[in-house]
């Protein structure tokens, strides 16, 4: 199946969300387990799935397609309902087509029982690995990281003790971005990559115990943050609680300053930081480095509106809704290349016109990547009657790659690549643009418990590159 975002407006995506629970209480597994994965859906909307893990059997439902579209009740009323485990995934990928068989949770079995494996990263030395692996005679369904993870575990567990130990002589061999859950046939485990790129936390329900990648997936059961996952941690959960083992942290540590501006949901806290606050913050201090004098300050929805709200609380300018966006738009039938893109931003967002005509409206967006998008959410306000359009960026320009889990372009790509700040605010049509400064961005997530990475603005990266690009030599072939 091709990929079927490809003509919305681009928007950098997370890879994924993931999900655990331990059920030592009598918790309808499969449903809770969804309604936690609707709480992860902004993370990846093209494949779900859940495992539940009854007697040390794994039963899954998985496919592509958003929750609400796997997960039917006819589909989870084939799974136990009083399982002991359960493993939840939903995944963005940055392949342009998709592949039923990476759908996760992956399922394995191997010589000490099953595993189900749900991962949110990306793998550095995948190829390495996997190079190694298929060398040494394993055959994969997929490309996925999660594959090559669950292969070392299940080959490491062999020479070790326990599953434990098998987890933690794989972190010796993974580099790059992961945070996990992983179940075994008798416990669940939540494992933080050293440097904590991706978020991870613990919480409480009853005698029961969560592990999700954001803490709104708790607030949403109902139940209690107990704290975040630790870099290089690994915590294992049975009938008897919480076991913590530190298997590895680096000594500079790179949680996704992403994650605050766009990426994760703005009622969750990350290592210490609420993320709404961080975005209003981030909005205030756009203000500081970059005021104007305007009537109304506007946010692009979702992600531009609280940056937008700080913005107008340190200006003192009036803040203002001024577009609806259509969140229930999927395919479209006409239309191609650029017309059918114009189409489908025009469906999207829309305008109050009596709230921005003849006004000089300060726009807030989230990031900047091919210019499109912003080119459009001008001529939308200038449209309407705006007097004047002020753009304002809470995130710094984007000029490198991320290689850690997070779909940007490469660098020729990204449009802050080709042209100067004065050259892109003409190309948007915009009257000014500015965007926050690195240091600006580092100011919004004050207070977090970890050192934070901003390689895709400064160029400076705190773990090491892939030294090899895995190339598929059968990708054009499965394509459909
Ligand atoms: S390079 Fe950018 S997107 Fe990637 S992890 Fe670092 S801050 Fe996040």
């Amino acid at each position: 199946m091709i990929k079927s975002y490809d003509n919305l407006p681009h928007k950098p995506h997370d890879e994924c969300g993931v999900f655990g629970f331990y059920n030592n209480d009598n918790f309808d597994l499969p449903a809770l387990t969804r309604d936690a994965l609707y709480g992860l859906q902004h993370r990846g909307q093209e494949s779900a799935g859940l495992t539940i893990i009854k007697d040390g059997e794994p039963y899954t439902v998985k496919d592509l397609g958003i929750v609400s579209n796997v997960m039917t009740d006819k589909a989870l009323s084939k799974l136990p309902r009083d399982g002991k485990i359960s493993v939840g995934h939903v995944r963005y990928t940055t392949l342009d087509y998709l592949e039923r068989a990476a759908t996760q949770p992956l399922v394995m079995r191997y010589i000490e029982g099953s595993l189900a494996l749900a991962h949110n990263g990306s793998i550095t030395n995948f190829a390495e690995i996997r190079s190694e692996l298929e060398k040494g005679g394993s055959i994969f369904q997929s490309n996925s990281h999660a594959e090559i993870i669950g292969y070392k575990i299940a080959t490491n567990r062999i020479e070790k003790d326990n599953f434990m130990e098998a987890v933690q002589r794989t972190m010796d061999d993974l580099k790059g971005a992961y945070s996990m859950v992983i179940s075994s046939p008798s416990k669940l485990y939540g494992v933080r990559d050293p440097h904590g790129f991706k978020p991870l936390c613990l919480g409480k329900i009853q005698n029961s115990y969560i592990i999700a990648s954001e803490s709104c997936v708790i607030d949403t059961l109902g139940g209690e943050f107990i704290r975040d996952v630790e870099p290089g941690e690994v915590v294992a959960i049975d009938e008897n609680g919480i076991t913590s083992y530190h298997s590895m942290t680096e000594k500079i540590t790179s949680l996704c300053l992403f994650e605050y501006v766009y990426l994760a949901r703005p009622d969750s806290v990350i290592d210490g930081v609420n993320v709404n606050e961080a975005r209003q913050k981030a909005g205030r201090i756009l203000f500081e480095e970059n005021p104007i004098d305007a009537d109304i300050v506007c946010g692009v929805p979702d992600s531009g509106l609280d940056a937008a709200q700080g913005y107008a609380e340190a200006s003192g300018i009036t803040y203002a809704t001024a577009f609806i966006k259509n969140k229930y738009i999927g395919r479209t039938s006409d239309g191609v290349g650029n017309d059918k893109k114009q189409k489908l931003l025009r469906m999207r967002l829309n305008v109050i016109r009596n709230i921005v005509d003849g006004k000089r409206v300060v726009i807030i967006d989230d990031s900047i990547i091919h210019g499109n998008t912003s080119a459009h959410i001008v001529k939308l306000l200038k449209e309407a009657g705006a007097k004047e359009v002020h753009m304002r960026i809470s995130s710094p320009e984007f000029v490198y790659p991320c290689y850690f889990g997070v779909d940007l372009p490469d660098e020729n790509n990204l449009i802050s690549n080709k042209l100067s700040v004065d050259e892109l605010r003409d190309k948007i049509g915009a009257d000014s643009l500015s965007f926050l400064s690195i240091e600006g961005l580092h100011k919004i997530a004050e207070g977090c418990k970890i050192r934070l990475c901003d390689g895709c603005f400064s160029g400076i990266y705190y773990a090491d590159l892939p030294k090899i690009i895995y190339e598929d030599k059968f990708a054009n072939k499965i394509k459909k």
